[in-house]
């Protein structure tokens, strides 16, 4: 309601008490002129009264409208009171800045949830108590990698029994220290974390935890440590055994006519294996790092059998073993020559070195799913079958001091799994105790030269 029609009914009474005035003249009149005065204001003030009350009511019912979150704009009332609209004006502008606001900031929760969720890291915010409040996809995988129940609403014990974990979050929580840990987590999952903690930081209570999964990185170096360990020893016993018998001759044997002969080739022999050690490893690590260029060419398989097989003959006669050879002559095979003859040459050797005496060698190959085989078969010791999947590790050896004495480096199979990976081929072994073992490679077969022209 315009405020002129509010003002009507006070100014009414006054005018009427101004006429009488000037009609009756007289003082006397004065009670007569009250009361009329009274009852118009009392009119007026009833009337404003009931006018403001309704509109403040529809304002009450637009303004929880609103809070609510239920749209539309009230219609406009055309006897609302101009101290009622600019109060409804002021509320809808409030009402404008906040939405704008809460847009604002839903906009900011999910780009901070986006960013969370992409890092590879672990993280947990918790509150002052140290109960965590937020988290990311990350931490989920890491903490619940088999689903589970949720994480929000717990403590840092109930996910992870560490002590060490929970008292580093409450020293962020209460003492605003930050702290670096790594724990290794056991069960179906093993992993190792490092814990970085912190306190949230600013004025706001609680604690911020990242979480790095460092399981590969421990697990790589626990890999290059052993090898190192392994080198070592490995190095260590030819040389142990060199610089012995050198010693001893040095120490007079060598004018011992009887025994000086066997010494000086006992020395040889270990610096035979020294060297042969040597070449291994560096070949396996010139094939990890990818140093090597193998040149990948049309390799007559039957050829590459042939050779390494000349080589090992001497030891398998000198064993009284046979070595058959049933490779066709047009098995062609998509590989580096030198790199199939030395993985047929290791397969050879081995199957001589751990075939007792008397038994025999089979070679034979084939085209198999347009992909060239060759099976290296022997009657030898085999192997059992826990020690399988380990073979081809490297310095991996089912039986150590057999292997040495028979002048294994126990990096044969690594190399040949190596090389056939950096053919794009691959190895396989069946064995069984005492029977024999089978290795099987496989190689891209080459395409013959008439079906490439057609
Ligand atoms: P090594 O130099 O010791 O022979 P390899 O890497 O060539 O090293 O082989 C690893 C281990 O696998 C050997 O120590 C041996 O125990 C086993 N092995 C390999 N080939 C055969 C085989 N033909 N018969 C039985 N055991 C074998």
């Amino acid at each position: 309601m315009p405020l002129r029609y509010t003002l009507l009914p006070l100014l009414l009474p006054a005018t009427l008490v101004g006429v009488l005035v000037a009609v009756l003249g007289t003082p006397g009149n004065a009670v007569a002129i009250a009361l009329v005065t009274l009852a118009g204001s009392l009119m007026a003030l009833g009337l404003s009264r009931g006018a403001l009350q309704r509109q403040l009511d529809s304002l009450t019912r637009n303004t929880r409208g609103l809070a609510e979150g239920a749209g539309g704009v009230p219609r406009p009332d055309p006897d609302q009171l101009e101290e009622v609209a600019s109060l409804e004006g002021a509320i809808d502008s409030l009402h404008a800045r906040m939405s704008a606001r809460s847009a604002e900031l839903t906009q900011e929760s999910r780009t901070l949830a986006a960013v969370l969720d992409s890092m590879a890291e672990g993280i947990w915010v918790t509150d002052a108590e140290g109960t965590v409040v937020r988290h990311n996809d990350a931490l989920h995988q890491m903490l619940r990698p088999g689903g589970g129940g949720p994480i929000v609403g717990q403590r840092p014990l109930a996910l992870i029994r560490d002590d060490q974990l929970h008292d580093a979050v409450m020293r962020a929580c209460h003492e605003g220290a930050s702290s670096h840990l790594e724990l290794a987590l056991e069960g179906l999952f093993p992993r190792t974390l490092a814990i970085r903690v912190t306190p949230v930081g600013g004025d706001l209570p609680g604690s911020a935890a990242v979480f790095h999964d460092v399981t590969e990185l421990r697990r790589l170096e626990k890999v290059r440590k052993d090898f190192v360990a392994n080198v070592s020893h490995e190095l260590r016993t030819p040389i142990t055994a060199i610089r012995g018998y050198a010693e001893t001759l040095q120490g007079g044997a060598l004018a011992d006519a009887q025994v000086a002969p066997r010494m000086v080739e006992i020395i040889h022999r270990q610096s035979e294996r020294l060297s042969e050690l040597v070449e291994d490893l560096l070949e396996l690590s010139r094939l990890e790092s990818r140093e090597v260029s193998l040149k990948l060419t049309d390799v007559s398989l039957a050829e590459a059998a042939a050779r390494a097989a000349d080589t090992v003959r001497p030891k398998a006669e000198g064993k009284g073993q046979t070595i058959s050879l049933q490779v066709p002559a047009g098995l062609r095979a998509v590989g580096d020559s030198r790199a199939v003859e030395q993985v047929l040459l290791n397969l050879l050797d081995n199957a001589v070195k751990y075939t007792p005496a008397g038994g025999r060698v089979d070679v034979d190959g084939a085209c198999e799913d347009g992909r060239c085989v060759v099976r290296v078969r022997d009657t030898g010791l085999g192997i059992e079958p826990r020690h399988l999947s380990r073979i081809f590790e490297r310095f991996y050896r089912v039986d150590k001091g057999r292997s040495r004495d028979m002048g294994g480096t126990g990096l044969g199979l690594s190399i040949v799994k190596h090389l056939l990976q950096a053919m794009h081929g691959e190895v396989k072994v069946e064995s069984q105790p005492n029977v024999g073992s089978t290795f099987t490679i496989f190689l891209p077969q080459a395409v013959p030269a008439r079906s490439a022209t057609g």
